[in-house]
């Protein structure tokens, strides 16, 4: 059984995905992590995350490998790597160019394929898995989450402010939401649970009980 969890960037989505693909004992995939991977081969190519031709060009020689928790790039481990900020804007300029998708989403399906898996991104219910059985959109106010990202980068050590953060949350939702295809938006049929001022277990405990739920009515 596949459940989807869409939303904007720093919304909590990663951290409640891992925490209810723990609690089901599903296995779970950060659909982010494959197109950071692919802007970090940009990167490393020398190449413009938004030239569309370049990008698509440097595709057939990339391999991304997702073992639990770690991303391969090619057999390189870049889970880390692929967390810098310019990695986070390249990832969202990637993420518009029609063959990054078309590369990524058939990969996406077939890592489903036959398992239970928790799925996140921003298009896993709209377009990857539309028959998906649970969808959640999972948000947050812009301001929670740029104190969020800025918590975060700042315990790794990353010099930035907390309006650095604001603005290239805004840049990356402006560009995710505007893009030609598959746009983040809000499939029709999710759970919608905006965790701004709300604790991982309460949205976990909202979460389980959803997904329990349709596990016992499909049963
Ligand atoms: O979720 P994360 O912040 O790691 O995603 C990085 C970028 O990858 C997003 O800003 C978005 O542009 C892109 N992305 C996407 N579709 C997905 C997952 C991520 O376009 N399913």
């Amino acid at each position: 059984m596949i459940v989807t969890i869409d939303g904007p960037a720093a919304s909590g989505k990663g951290t409640v995905a891992k925490g209810i693909a723990a609690r089901l004992g599903f296995a779970y995939l950060d659909t982010g992590a494959m197109y950071r991977a692919v802007a970090f081969a940009a990167h490393r190519a020398s190449v413009p995350c938004d030239d569309d031709v370049a990008v698509e060009h440097i595709l057939p020689d990339i391999h991304i490998e997702m073992p639990p928790g770690r991303v391969l790039l090619n057999g390189d481990d870049v889970t880390d790597a692929i967390r810098a900020p310019h990695i986070s804007q390249g990832a969202s300029k990637v993420a518009a160019v029609a063959a990054v998708r078309a590369f990524l989403v058939p990969q996406q399906r077939r890592i489903g394929q036959g398992r239970d898996m928790i799925t996140e991104g921003r298009d896993q219910g709209t377009v990857v898995f539309p028959d998906a059985p649970v969808k959640f959109f999972v948000t947050a106010d812009a301001r929670v989450r740029a104190e969020r990202r800025y918590n975060e980068l700042t315990l790794r050590g990353v010099q930035t402010t907390l309006e650095r953060e604001l603005a290239e949350l805004v840049e990356r939702d402006r560009r995710d939401s505007e893009r030609a295809d598959s746009p983040l938006k809000q499939p029709a049929d999710a759970h919608v649970i905006d965790t701004s001022h709300r604790t991982v277990e309460a949205v976990l405990d909202e979460m389980e009980g959803v997904v329990r739920r349709c596990m016992t009515d499909r049963a």
